[in-house]
């Protein structure tokens, strides 16, 4: 096993990271900005490298930075976690010319998934069930048009280098198609430098199901199971639950199994979700993230496996520790992500945390890096934490997480529990009857 990870993130990631390595006695890197240098991360790492200050251009995303801090400090392979550097096929080439092992895929992998078109194309290909809409690039209104004849109105129109839940527009009918399609290719251009746009039937009530997979990196793959992450506010997900509350088991078996097997033949090393938008019975590829994701901690909830260990021993070359029949599905568990955000207006609220205490008992996991009397600062993301709740099944993992919310004391800051206070003792709620539009109207 490796003998010195760096860990190039921050937050409660890096402490999650940080964890898996201690538990399999890897020393640790920690690297920080200036605005970092109390973090928890910084505290518990065997080592730390201020890496510049607190604009993450300068500091979590300057790669030269990073890459010297490993070769002063002799660590063997770098952790990206989630956002920041882990989806940057660059990076992962230039970390493979100095010989350190990036923990994550091959930079071809990242580099085609981070393309919408080429990974639709890729996925569809390896026998997963696609959105239909055009094939590729669309750029005459007449070709579009066309294919809006066949798969019929409403539609979407996406950019290919788009994220994060920008770059999308849909159409109602032909008249409105002329125009969105004019302003996505401009716009795509603007925001993305790159104007190349596609085509999609807009599906109008989904839920969001993605699958976790892991890939050994030579030709074998096996499925986690799903996580239903419908419950968002522009696009950014906000509750996640395993299992879907939609989905039986024998659904979970037969998308599993198609995943795994495209991810294996693909020859995927490491973690990574394929995103799916679910409607009457049918799943639609939306997307892959060729990373670990926020809420991987409800899918190591159920199947009692931890990721991120396994991803130290896929980069490693150890492949997978488990086999697909190992696996089985235990209980329900629920993730609510915690912002330092105004519960109804969401506005970001840094500050210093007065007092902090954070829930426990049979079921509960938080993972923040917060402490009493930490001060977040005002440069990165607003999510200090993860509450994740497991139990046996999820009537009784509701009753749990009501009772963990009226735990958690956060003082000093604005959060988002009241959000989650409500949330939880909503009917459609408890019913699991929700999708991907539900949060955005309840909020309204
Ligand atoms: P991004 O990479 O920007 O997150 P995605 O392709 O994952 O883009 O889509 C983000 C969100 O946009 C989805 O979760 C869903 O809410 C909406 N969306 C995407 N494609 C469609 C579609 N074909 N029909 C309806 N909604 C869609």
């Amino acid at each position: 096993m490796f003998k010195k990870v760096l860990i190039a993130n921050r937050g409660e990631i890096a402490l999650r990271i940080l964890r898996a390595c201690k538990e399999l006695g890897i020393a640790t890197v920690a690297v920080h900005s200036t605005a970092d240098e109390s973090a928890m991360h910084v505290r518990l790492a065997d080592e730390s490298v201020c890496i510049g200050p607190p604009s993450s251009t300068e500091s979590y995303l300057n790669i030269h930075e990073i890459v010297a801090a490993c070769e002063i400090t002799g660590a063997e392979a770098i952790h990206p976690g989630y956002g920041f550097l882990s989806e940057n096929a660059k990076f992962a080439e230039i970390l493979e010319a100095h010989g350190i092992t990036f923990i994550g895929p091959s930079a071809e992998h990242i580099r085609t998934m981070g393309d919408k078109i080429a990974a639709k194309e890729t996925v569809k290909r390896l026998g997963i069930p696609v959105v239909p809409g055009s094939d590729g690039e669309v750029i005459e209104f007449s070709d579009a048009k066309k294919i809006c004849d066949e798969i019929g109105y409403p539609v979407i129109i996406k950019a290919a280098s788009g994220g994060g839940g920008r770059g999308m527009k849909v159409a109602q009918n032909e008249q409105e198609l002329q125009n969105a399609l004019h302003t996505a290719r401009s716009e795509a251009g603007v925001n993305f430098g790159d104007s190349a746009v596609y085509i999609e039937k807009y599906l109008g009530k989904p839920r969001h199901i993605e699958v976790q997979i892991l890939g050994d990196g030579k030709g074998h793959a096996v499925h986690l199971g799903e996580r239903d992450c419908s419950l968002q506010r522009r696009h950014q997900k906000v509750w996640e639950e395993a299992t879907s509350p939609a989905i039986t088991p024998e659904q979970r078996e037969e998308i599993g199994n198609i995943c795994a097997k495209a991810i294996g033949d693909m020859g995927y090393s490491g973690a990574g979700t394929i995103e799916f938008l679910y409607e009457d019975g049918e799943f639609y590829f939306i997307e892959m993230n060729t990373r670990l994701q926020v809420e991987h901690t409800i899918t190591e909830a159920i199947t009692g496996i931890d990721l991120v260990n396994e991803q130290l021993h896929i980069a490693y070359g150890d492949g997978i520790s488990f086999k697909q029949d190992d696996v089985s599905f235990n209980g329900h568990a629920i993730e609510c992500r915690i912002n330092a955000e105004h519960p109804e207006t969401f506005v970001p609220s840094p500050g210093r945390i007065e007092h902090y205490h954070p829930p426990g008992g049979l079921g509960i996991r938080v993972d923040s890096g917060v402490y009493q009397g930490y001060s977040i600062p005002p440069y990165y993301d607003s999510m200090i934490g993860k509450l994740i709740v497991h139990a046996r099944t999820r009537e009784e993992c509701m009753a749990r997480l009501k009772r963990a919310l009226d735990e958690f004391v956060v003082d000093g800051i604005q959060t988002t529990i009241p959000l989650f206070q409500d949330l939880v003792c909503n009917e459609d709620i408890a019913k699991g009857d929700y999708n991907i539009h539900w949060l955005e109207k309840y909020l309204d």
